[in-house]
C-alpha cells in the first residue's frame, strides 16, 4: 500500500499520513525491540510481522466487545490502518496482580497480589523523566484530559482488561498487566490507540511466571544473544497465533 508523508517514528513503529485521507493514518511494525529506556535495543527479523498481526487481533477482539478505538484495518502484515489522533502522553497501566514497577514502588507488596477490581495507574510520557507516575489530579491540572475524561479513561481502560483478560484465560493464560494508551480524534472524542501487543503486556501461562510469553524476558535477560532473541521470537509468534482466536466469533 502506499504510503504518505512520514509523521513520526518511534522504536518499533513508524506512523505515516494516509496518502489519500487525511482523517487516516498508517503505522508500519518494525522489528526493533528495546528495555530500559532504550539502554538494551535489538532487531529480531520478523517481529514487525508478529505485532501487526498481534495488534489487528486484540483490536478487532476490543471492536467486537463494543470499545471505540482508533483500529480500522490491517491490510498487510506489518501495516495497519488507523483513525489519525492527537495521542494523549499518558501510559495508562491496568494491574490484576502486582509485579514490575509496581512490586518496586510499594516494597512492602508481595508480587502476585490481587487488585480487585484491577488497579489503574497513569504514567507521563517523558523519556527524560522516565515516564513517572502522575495523578488524575496533576493530568487535569497539566490539561492534557479532564477529570471527567480520566474517570471515562479509568472506567474504558477497566473494560480493556476484562476483555483480554477473559480472552487470554480462554486458553489458561493469567493477563497480570497491561499497557494502554489513548487518542484523541478531532471530534474530541477519546479512543483506545497505539499499538496492544506482546510487548503491551505481562502474561504467564498457568499464573506461573516462570512460563512467561511477552518481553519481560527480554528485559528480564542477563545475556542477549542469538539464542535469546530466538527464544523471545518463538514466544511472540505463539502469542501471535494465540490472538488469532481472540479475532474469531466466539471469544469474548
Ligand atoms: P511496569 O510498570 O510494571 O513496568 O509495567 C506494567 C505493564 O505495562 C507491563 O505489562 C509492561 O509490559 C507495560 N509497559 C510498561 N511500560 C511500557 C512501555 O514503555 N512500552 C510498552 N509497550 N509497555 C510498557
Amino acid at each position: 500500500m502506499e504510503l504518505g508523508p512520514r509523521l513520526t517514528e518511534g522504536k518499533t513503529k513508524i506512523i505515516y499520513a494516509h496518502p489519500d485521507d487525511p482523517s487516516l493514518a498508517l503505522m508500519v511494525h518494525k522489528d526493533g525491540i528495546t528495555a530500559g529506556d532504550g539502554a538494551r535495543r535489538s532487531e529480531i527479523p520478523g517481529k514487525g510481522v508478529l505485532a501487526g498481526r498481534t495488534t489487528a487481533n486484540v483490536f478487532r477482539l476490543l471492536a467486537r466487545a463494543g470499545l471505540a478505538t482508533h483500529f480500522i484495518d490491517a491490510p498487510e502484515p506489518t501495516l495497519t490502518v488507523v483513525r489519525r489522533c492527537t495521542m494523549l502522553p499518558l501510559e495508562v497501566v491496568i494491574r490484576r496482580l502486582a509485579a514490575g514497577s509496581y512490586l518496586r514502588r510499594n516494597p512492602d507488596c508481595a508480587e502476585g497480589v490481587r487488585f480487585e477490581p484491577p488497579l489503574v495507574e497513569f504514567f507521563l510520557k517523558d523519556d527524560a523523566a522516565h515516564d513517572p507516575l502522575i495523578s488524575p489530579v496533576e493530568i487535569a491540572a497539566r490539561n492534557l484530559a479532564t477529570a471527567a475524561e480520566v474517570e471515562q479513561i479509568t472506567s474504558t481502560a477497566r473494560v480493556v482488561f476484562a476483555t483480554l483478560e477473559r480472552a487470554w484465560a480462554s486458553h489458561g493464560i493469567t493477563l497480570v498487566d497491561l499497557k494502554i494508551e489513548f487518542g484523541r480524534l478531532p471530534s474530541g472524542e477519546l479512543v483506545v490507540a497505539d499499538v496492544i501487543d506482546n510487548d503491551s503486556w505481562r502474561i504467564w501461562p498457568g499464573g506461573e511466571r516462570a512460563r512467561m510469553l511477552d518481553k519481560q524476558v527480554y528485559r528480564d535477560a542477563t545475556l542477549v544473544d542469538e539464542a535469546l532473541l530466538a527464544d523471545v521470537l518463538a514466544r511472540y509468534e505463539l502469542v501471535a497465533r494465540l490472538t488469532d482466536e481472540f479475532a474469531s466469533a466466539d471469544s469474548v
